[in-house]
């Protein structure tokens, strides 16, 4: 049996075990030796972690040793592929999973540790927090509550953030049990439907020049709004409905609303292009930004829809350089260029869109409260499906 979580941390602990417990039997095989590994950080964890729940544990009996580890850098002890049931393996990942049915903590504490869905926490946790702080750096210079033609900026950037606060949270919970990983990523899809529609109203605004706006004014937020909820809907049933190993029709589940809603979003932006590169008319150096956010996220859709680099050298990416760290990476950039850019746009072409009737609380907040709103009872439908679904298993 591997443990996983890197060599490094696997030999800590052995070391740590035998010098303070006991020796090991010479003739304790290697995977005695694990399991009861993983059984000691099982109970450590019931004692250190979920110490402020108020959890007993079963070791307060007081093994020193046990204690110790709580002090050492790495304790979660990870496991290999074939030691984790089908739902929660990663195509080409062979190590680093971590244990499931453990308590809240063992998870939170676990974004300290390395394991094959650390990297996949930390780039979305500091993309939140970027984000966060452009919001904070961007209202010194924009009146976020007083003006309301900075509110589709608002929008824009709260749904950013939204979205990458979910999508880590769901990299560092999913791994409890089957329900947990389900609703987890069932939020993840929602922060991706309302990333997708608070960047429609944001260009809708920001970046489409008169004649576009004019044109498709009355069906640009409708279809924004819907092709949120199916980004939800279709990435949901991509996951419930297909098992491992995934045909390629689930990828088409996925790709295909997000894809239509990234069209809706990048279209202002496309028409602009084509005006000042095909025209030679408006071109602006804000064109720049939007230039690098279409890079960027054109390179986040290579890494999702392929398995590169790990389908070359499986389980040498387990832990890093894996694609959906680098499709994390790629989308964070792509959204981080596409609010500069958006800011750029709000400061030097306030003569276009101020020529507007001033968008609304409504306009700017309501399609994503509303698509929340949605998407929150798709969650509630398919998670009783889910229970409903486990239930039966358990019963036959
Ligand atoms: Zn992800």
């Amino acid at each position: 049996m591997d443990i996983g979580g890197g060599v490094t941390c696997c030999s800590e602990m052995k070391s740590s075990y035998s010098f303070d417990v006991a020796p090991p039997s010479s003739v304790r095989s290697h995977k005695h030796d694990t399991d009861e590994l993983k059984n000691n950080y099982i109970n450590h964890d019931s004692h250190h972690c979920a110490h402020s729940n108020g959890i007993q544990d079963d070791v307060s009996s007081g093994s020193a040793s046990r204690r110790k580890w709580a002090l050492l850098p790495s304790i979660v002890p990870t496991i290999s592929r074939e030691e984790v049931p089908v739902l929660f393996r990663e195509e080409h990942v062979k190590h680093g999973f971590r244990m499931i049915h453990q308590p809240w903590s063992y998870y939170i504490c676990s974004i300290f540790q390395l394991h094959n869905e650390s990297m996949n926490v930390w780039t979305h946790l500091v993309a939140s927090v970027i984000l966060t702080y452009k919001l904070v750096e961007f209202s010194s210079q924009i009146d976020f509550l007083g003006d309301c033609h900075s509110w589709p900026m608002l929008a824009g950037l709260l749904s950013s953030i939204i979205l990458y606060a979910f999508s880590s949270g769901a990299h560092c919970l999913q791994s409890k049990s089957e329900l947990v990983h389900y609703v987890t990523f069932m939020f993840d899809y929602t922060g991706i439907g309302l990333y997708g529609l608070g960047s429609v109203v944001m260009h809708h605004w920001y970046c489409s020049e008169a004649s576009f706006y004019e044109v498709v004014k009355n069906y640009y937020l409708p279809a924004g709004i819907l092709l949120a909820f199916l980004t939800t809907y279709c990435c949901t049933v991509a996951k419930m409905y297909y098992t491992r190993p995934y045909p390629p029709m689930r990828k088409i589940w996925q790709i295909v609303p997000v894809a239509g809603i990234y069209a809706v979003l990048v279209s202002p932006i496309i028409h602009r292009l084509v005006l000042c590169y095909v025209y030679g008319e408006v071109c602006t150096e804000n064109l720049t930004y939007h230039l690098y956010h279409m890079f960027w996220f054109f390179l986040s859709g290579l890494f999702f829809a392929s398995d590169i680099p790990q389908c070359w050298l499986p389980g040498r990416f387990d832990h890093f350089f894996h694609s959906h760290q680098l499709f994390h990476f790629a989308i964070m950039m792509s959204s981080l260029h596409q609010m500069d850019a958006n800011f750029a746009d709000l400061q030097s072409r306030a003569f276009i869109f101020r020529a507007r009737s001033s968008p609304t609380f409504l306009s700017s907040f309501g399609p994503l409260l509303l698509v929340l709103a949605a998407d929150l009872g798709s969650i509630l439908y398919f998670t009783g499906h889910i229970k409903t679904k486990m239930v039966k298993k358990k019963s036959l």
